[in-house]
């Protein structure tokens, strides 16, 4: 059998579809898992493909079928099996071969694993990879980091199993080191806003407007012909009409809504806070799963606090639409001034066009706006900030009376709007020249002494404050 172009370990989930689309586009592949009947079971499920795939019983057997300079990439469990994987694979390698690791790691650890093992002599590179087990298998979005010379003997296979917009893969090197996780983080972090937007409009109509989850499933599926076009928006209008087979209920009221929030959204906003930023939409929506994990409290909380007597307002779809397009924006905007906050930070000259390029296809937040986003960016944004390109500034300005006017129905029906109202927030301060935080400032100086600036000059002046 000819030598495998690349190696894949790990065939859970991720790994055995992206071994699938790889074989699929004519690269002969070596397929290990540490549990071995996973890897029979796989072989077995792959059909025509399995001539295309290298079996391999142990990563000894595994690294002997690769070409040389190998390659190899690692599709294991984020964390500590990452760094056993490579442990274990080190001592079978040569100088110069490569190790991948594709998994959602944390980009501290990318840095650490990229400066260790080009220490030993060895490539590495962190490759971020977006869209499902779905996306895996027929084109996902994919954000490389790591030394650019490392990539390039790789290259073509990324390229050919990408996602593509238009013909262009969705995939790039981003930049050194952790550049492509952490690409990936905020990908994420910006995937949990975009849901929690979702969730939270959907909630309108549902608990504050009555409507059956089909009904607001068609209305989503309506939106996703429009300015909302997206996967997220178009997965949900099928989830929303989906029925369970035992209840014959909506799929959706029989799942408890509980969720978790350990891995990239979480980290995307550790990371921002240490960087000085805050992407509002982003901490509502990582919130507002930690605060869902907390059913016990809610259900005593509503027992405490009735909220009968709240009724909410009639809501227009259309504004909800533009709502849910004008929070969306401002979602993306946050992160994209995180990505620009840490490309400093980190030195990797990210090019955040080239970013929102490969986020078009194949990524769980693919949407209409990240062709014009893209476009924006490449024009060149006003003080780097998305909200006020032109072409963004129109698109902002008619939606936001929406999102006010939808908050404002919410708000007095008692319905939680957390991701919502964080974009509203977020905008109306970057959008107020004189804020409130002279009052800060001057509370700061009372009790702490801290000194102010003037507007008419010069930094550490006091005030008397009457004492
Ligand atoms: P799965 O849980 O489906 O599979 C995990 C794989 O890791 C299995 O092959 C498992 O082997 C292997 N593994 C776990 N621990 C070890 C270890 N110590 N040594 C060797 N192998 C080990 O995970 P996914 O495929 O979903 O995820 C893989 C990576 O991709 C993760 O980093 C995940 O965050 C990321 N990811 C997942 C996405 C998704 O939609 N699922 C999307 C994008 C990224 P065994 O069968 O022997 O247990």
């Amino acid at each position: 059998m000819a030598q495998a172009r690349i190696g894949v370990v790990g065939l859970g989930t991720m790994g055995a579809a992206l071994a699938l689309n790889i074989a699929d586009n004519g690269f002969q592949t070596a397929v290990y898992n540490r549990n071995s009947t996973v890897t029979a079971d796989f072989m077995a499920n792959a059909g025509d493909l399995a001539e295309r795939l290298t079996p391999a019983e142990t990563v000894d057997a595994l690294v002997s079928s690769l070409e040389r300079p190998r390659a190899v990439l690692v599709m294991v469990t984020a964390g500590a099996a990452v760094d056993s994987v490579i442990e274990g694979l080190l001592p079978l390698l040569d100088e110069g071969d490569l190790i991948i690791d594709g998994g959602n790691a944390d980009f501290h650890d990318t840095r650490r694993r990229e400066a260790a093992l080009a220490e030993k002599g060895f490539n590495f590179i962190g490759m971020g990879v977006s869209g499902g087990e779905e996306g895996a298998r027929h084109g996902p979005s994919i954000m490389v980091g790591g030394p650019a010379a490392s990539y390039e003997p790789i290259r073509d296979v990324i390229e050919a199993i990408a996602a593509k917009y238009k013909d262009a893969p969705c995939a790039a090197h981003l930049g050194p080191d952790g550049a492509g996780h952490f690409v990936k983080t905020v990908h994420n972090g910006i995937e949990y806003a975009d849901m929690q937007l979702i969730a939270e409009v959907y909630g309108l109509l549902r608990h504050g407007d009555g409507r059956s989850p089909s009904a607001i499933g068609r209305l989503f599926e309506d939106w996703n012909g429009g300015v909302l076009q997206s996967y997220l928006v178009e997965i949900t209008g099928k989830v929303l009409q989906a029925t369970d087979p035992d209840t014959g209920a909506p799929m959706v009221d029989v799942i408890l809504d509980k969720a978790g929030q350990k891995g990239t959204g979480r980290w995307t906003l550790i990371e921002a806070l240490k960087m000085g930023q805050s992407p509002s939409t982003i901490e509502a929506a990582v919130a507002a799963r930690s605060w869902s994990s907390a059913k016990s409290i809610r259900e005593h909380g509503e027992r405490v606090y009735p909220s009968d007597d709240l009724h909410m307002g009639p809501v227009l779809d259309s504004d909800l639409e533009e709502a849910l397009l004008a929070a969306r924006i401002i979602a993306y905007a946050q992160g994209l001034s995180l990505l620009a906050a840490a490309s400093d930070e980190y030195g990797w000259d990210l090019d955040l066009a080239q970013v929102a390029e490969i986020w078009r296809a194949g990524c769980i937040i693919r949407s209409a706006l990240l062709d014009p986003i893209a476009k924006a960016v490449r024009d060149g944004l006003p003080d780097g900030q998305l909200i006020l390109a032109p072409s963004f500034v129109d698109r902002l300005a008619p939606a936001i009376p929406a999102l006010r006017r939808a908050a404002a129905a919410a708000i007095a029906g008692g319905r939680a709007i957390p991701a919502m109202t964080a974009a509203l927030g977020y905008f109306d301060t970057m959008t107020t020249a004189r804020g409130t935080t002279d009052l800060i400032q001057a509370q700061r100086d009372f009790f702490g002494a801290h000194g102010f600036e003037r507007i008419d000059g010069g930094s550490g002046h006091h005030g008397l404050w009457g004492r």
